[in-house]
C-alpha cells in the first residue's frame, strides 16, 4: 500500500462546496500533495471595494487551510487591464479606456495606479500574494492562440464588431449555473446584439472602431482590436496551470455569466474535461437591506476610507469575514463595524493576557480546529473552537502556541499582538478633569451635573463606564456612516 504517501497531506479529509455539483465535494487534488489555485483578479479601473476584497479574503482563507492541510498551492491571479467592457456582455465602452478620458490619464497609468492601490489592499488584509500576477495584456498572444484553436474546431464566427463564440455548439453550456438554458438566454438579452447568433454567445475578439483610436489594441488574424473579458482568463489559467487544474474561485456574481463562458471556451478548445474540479463561489457583501454594494451605484467603501484613515486595524474587517461563511451574504453596516471591532479587541487582549511565553501546540484542540475548516470553510466553527481554547484549563503558554498555530489559517497576526506589551490608552488632562469632577459630582448625588459631564467627555471622544471598581474611561472608535 502506498497509504504512507498521502499520510502527510490527508490526516483529515477536506469538504469543498463545488458549484459545479452542487454538493461539498471530498477534495482530491489531480497531483497528490499539490494544487492548482486560479482566483479572477480585479479589473484595475478604481479602488477595489469591501465587497471585492470579501471574495479576496475567502480565497485567502481557502489557499491557508490548503496550506495547513500541508497542500502545496500554486496559486494564480489574473489582473484585467484591457477589454472588460462597462456591460459586462460584450457591449459599451472598455472600462480602462473610460476611466482614462476621466482621470486624462493613459489607460496604462490608469492599470497601474489601481493595480498598486489592489495589491496595497491585498497586504492591509495581511491576504498572501498570489505566485504570479498575470496581466491580460502581458499575454494577447495566448489569448489569440487559444481563439485560433477554437476557429479549427468550428466554435466560432465573424459579425461586423467582432469574433463571437457559438454557445450552441456546446451541449452542456449551463453545467456550471444550473439553470435552464431558456433562462440564460432571457438574462443575456439585457444587451441585445441583434448580429449574435444566440443571446448568450460572447466575444472572444473586438475589432477597434473605425473613427477611434484606441489606447490598448493589437494585430491579430482577425483585425486590430483587444480581446474579449472571459477570454484572459481560460487562456492564462491554461498556460500557468495546465489544461486541467484543481480549483477555480470568484465571486457568486461569475457563475452565470464570466465562468460560465470561461469553462465553454476552454473545455471546447483543449477537448478535456473537467477543465476544473472544483469551483468554489464567494457571497457577497451587502449594505443595509440587502443591497448590493458595487463601484456604479458609487458606493465607495474601501478598506482605505473605512479603516485606515479612521485609525482602524484593516483586519477587524478580516475578522468580520471570519465570522461570516463564504456562502452566507454579509451585512455591512456602522452596527457590524463597531461591534466586531470591539470583539476583534477582546480577543486580541485574551491573547496578549497568555504571555509570551510559547509552549506547545494542543494536539486534540488541533483536531478539532483542523475538522471545522476542513468542513467547507467553517471558520465561524473555527473561532468558536479558539474560544473554547483560550477558556479551557490548558497552561497559557500551551494556549498561545495553539492559538498562534490555528492564526496560519485565521491570519489576524497574532503573533504580532502577543509579541506587544498591553496598550494603555492614554487620557488626556482635560478628560480626567472632568471625570475627575463627576467623581465629586456623583459623590454629592448630583446625577444631572454627571449626566451632563459624561455628555462633554462624550463629545470629546471617551466614554465615561461606571464599574464597581469606579469610573473607567473608554477611547470611543470613530467610525463614520457609511451612506
Ligand atoms: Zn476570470
Amino acid at each position: 500500500m502506498l497509504d504512507f504517501l498521502f499520510k502527510k497531506q490527508s490526516n483529515q479529509p477536506i469538504y469543498l462546496f463545488n458549484t459545479l455539483s452542487r454538493e461539498k465535494d471530498l477534495f482530491v487534488p489531480i497531483k497528490s500533495g499539490k494544487v492548482g489555485l486560479y482566483t479572477c483578479g480585479p479589473t484595475v479601473y478604481g479602488f477595489p471595494h469591501l465587497g471585492n476584497m470579501r471574495t479576496y479574503v475567502f480565497e485567502d482563507i481557502l489557499k491557508r487551510v490548503l496550506n495547513y492541510n500541508a497542500y502545496k498551492v500554486h496559486h494564480i491571479m489574473n489582473i484585467t487591464d484591457v477589454g472588460h467592457l462597462t456591460g459586462d456582455r460584450d457591449m459599451g465602452d472598455d472600462k480602462m479606456e473610460k476611466e482614462s478620458r476621466i482621470e486624462g490619464k493613459t489607460a496604462w497609468e490608469i492599470a497601474d495606479f489601481y493595480t498598486k492601490a489592489f495589491k496595497d489592499d491585498l497586504k492591509n488584509l495581511n491576504i498572501i500574494f498570489p505566485d504570479v500576477f498575470c496581466k491580460a495584456t502581458d499575454n494577447i498572444k495566448e489569448q489569440i492562440e487559444m481563439i485560433e484553436v477554437l476557429e479549427k474546431k468550428g466554435f466560432i464566427y465573424k459579425t461586423s464588431d467582432g469574433i463571437y463564440f457559438d454557445t450552441s455548439k456546446v451541449s452542456d453550456y449551463n453545467k456550471l449555473s444550473h439553470q435552464k438554458l431558456e433562462d440564460l438566454k432571457e438574462g443575456a438579452r439585457i444587451e441585445a446584439n441583434p448580429e449574435k447568433k444566440n443571446s448568450t454567445d460572447f466575444a472572444l475578439w473586438k475589432f477597434s472602431p473605425k473613427d477611434i483610436k484606441r489606447q490598448m489594441e493589437w494585430p491579430s488574424p482577425y483585425g486590430v482590436g483587444f480581446p474579449g473579458w472571459h477570454i484572459e482568463c481560460s487562456a492564462m489559467s491554461v498556460k500557468y496551470l495546465g489544461e486541467q487544474f484543481d480549483i477555480h474561485c470568484g465571486a457568486v456574481d461569475f457563475v452565470n455569466l464570466h465562468h460560465t463562458n470561461e469553462l465553454a471556451q476552454t473545455e471546447s478548445a483543449t477537448g478535456k474535461k473537467p477543465w476544473v474540479k472544483y469551483w468554489l463561489h464567494g457571497e457577497f457583501l451587502n449594505l443595509d437591506k440587502g443591497r448590493k454594494m458595487s463601484k456604479s451605484a458609487g458606493d465607495a467603501i474601501t478598506v482605505n476610507n473605512t479603516f485606515i484613515e479612521k485609525g482602524m486595524s484593516p483586519l477587524v474587517f478580516r475578522f468580520v469575514c471570519l465570522n461570516t461563511h463564504y456562502r452566507k451574504a454579509m451585512e455591512w453596516n456602522d452596527e457590524v463595524a463597531v461591534s466586531s471591532s470591539h470583539a476583534y479587541e477582546i480577543l486580541k487582549k485574551k491573547i496578549t493576557n497568555l504571555g509570551k511565553e510559547i509552549g506547545k501546540v494542543d494536539s486534540e484542540w488541533k483536531i478539532k480546529f483542523n475538522t471545522a475548516i476542513n468542513d467547507d470553510l467553517n471558520m465561524a466553527q473555527a473561532l468558536a473552537v479558539l474560544n473554547e481554547m483560550l477558556k479551557s484549563d490548558l497552561p497559557p503558554a500551551h494556549k498561545l502556541a495553539t492559538a498562534l498555530d490555528f492564526d496560519k489559517v485565521f491570519g489576524l497576526e497574532l503573533k504580532k499582538v502577543s509579541e506587544k506589551d498591553e496598550v494603555k490608552t492614554e487620557i488626556p488632562e482635560e478628560i480626567q478633569k472632568l471625570v475627575d469632577e463627576r467623581k465629586t459630582a456623583r459623590a454629592n448625588k448630583d446625577w444631572k451635573k454627571s449626566d451632563e459631564l459624561r455628555e462633554k467627555v462624550k463629545s470629546l471622544g471617551f466614554e465615561v463606564k461606571d464599574t464597581p471598581e469606579g469610573q473607567e474611561i473608554v477611547k470611543i472608535q470613530l467610525v463614520d456612516t457609511f451612506r
